[in-house]
């Protein structure tokens, strides 16, 4: 059986930032199934930040999405037909399957989501790869401790909002960094941090200072750039960074390479900063940790998560590009399919 789909493939690398014309919605037909694969419908695809390098033919931690190549990504998908013993037609799974309607999966790829936890969604945000990725980073990296200073950027996000909350849990101060009053007030009135500041406010670094009075103990970094710059001063001695990513330079070209990195060196060597970069992949063992915490700080409450959705495939270029510059609030999801058919 042949089934037709759409998917969205890599049109052209992109210079500077991604424009339209570097993606291309194509039909095609689903390869019938193999042995031990499944034909898996995407309900939802996560449209996240690390996107925008597999777009770069560079060396990176991952091989780059090849010119005409599906763009990848998370899903949640329903199993719609299946050759693996394991998976049954109407299983809803994790993969990684892309930016397609359709997709043909080895079964051992992808993995069944508990729908118990929660919406299927929060499978790719607040208890999948962005949550995890708060969660490790913050308590096994940052380290907070009582009474601490924490600080992220990115604050609204799926990321960011995990790590101020967590940091809240342990019983930090969390101060965010947002784009905007409406994310600021968001972070502040909602989830509760003790201060977000705009980092389009002229002020910026003047504010961000007076709502660290005792500095910063732990920064997240997830977006680098000129908030790094206005951070960096504030750290305390010891301080720890787990560095997360680095969305404002992304689409950095060789001119706009920051110049202060010698300075950053030695500040680094002389308050003795921990600084390490990380992959969520690195503590996949924490993950039973992981799903066991979040799901329960979810469930009472104490962690709460905003969606920010698109809806339909041939939206995703766009919602994408508008990630890339601040235009989502919450965790950006794209609705492929609805959840049952
Ligand atoms: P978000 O949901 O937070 O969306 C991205 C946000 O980045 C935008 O909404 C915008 O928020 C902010 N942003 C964009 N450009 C700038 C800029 N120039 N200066 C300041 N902020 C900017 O994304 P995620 O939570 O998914 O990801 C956050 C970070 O975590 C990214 O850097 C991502 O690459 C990284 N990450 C790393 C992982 C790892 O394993 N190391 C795994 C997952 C994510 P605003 O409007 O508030 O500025």
């Amino acid at each position: 059986m042949s089934v037709s789909a759409k998917r969205i493939a890599l049109a052209a690398r992109p210079k500077g930032e991604p424009k339209p014309s570097d993606f291309r919605l194509e039909d095609y037909v689903a390869p019938v199934l193999g042995e031990g694969q499944v034909l898996l419908r995407t309900i939802w695809l996560s449209l996240d930040p690390y996107m925008r390098g597999r777009m770069n033919d560079a060396a990176s931690y991952s091989a780059p999405v090849p010119l005409d190549g599906v763009m990848e990504g998370g899903t949640v998908c329903e199993v719609i037909a299946s050759n693996f013993a394991d998976l049954a037609p109407g299983d809803i799974v994790l993969a990684h399957s892309g930016w397609q309607t359709l997709a043909v999966a080895d079964g051992k790829m992808v993995r069944k989501v508990d729908t118990s936890l929660g919406p299927i969604s929060t499978a790719v945000g607040i208890l999948g790869m962005p949550g995890m990725t708060a969660y490790t980073g913050l308590l096994d990296i940052g380290q907070p401790k009582a009474g601490e200073t924490v600080v992220v950027a990115a604050a609204s996000g799926a990321v960011g909002s995990a790590v101020g909350q967590i940091a809240m849990i342990k019983g930090a101060r969390a101060v965010g960094i947002a784009g905007g009053k409406d994310k600021c007030d968001y972070v502040k009135n909602e989830l509760g941090f003790a201060d977000c500041i705009d980092h389009r406010d002229p002020d910026f670094a003047a504010k961000l200072k007076a709502a660290c009075p005792n500095g910063i103990d732990v920064y997240f970094e997830n977006v680098g750039g000129a908030v790094f710059e206005a951070v960096f001063p504030l750290l305390n001695f010891f301080a720890r960074i787990p560095v997360c990513g680095l969305i404002a330079q992304y689409s950095d070209t060789a001119d706009s390479t920051p110049k202060w990195a010698g300075s950053m060196m030695r500040t680094i060597l002389t308050k003795r900063l921990a600084i390490r970069g990380f992959i969520v992949s690195d503590f996949a063992s924490r993950r039973g940790d992981f799903l066991r915490d979040m799901s329960g700080w979810v469930k009472d409450g104490k962690v709460k998560y905003k969606e920010c959705i698109t809806d339909g495939l041939e939206n995703a270029p766009t919602a994408f590009m508008g990630l890339l510059k601040g235009s989502n609030f919450g965790k950006q999801l794209v609705r492929v399919g609805p959840d049952k058919v």
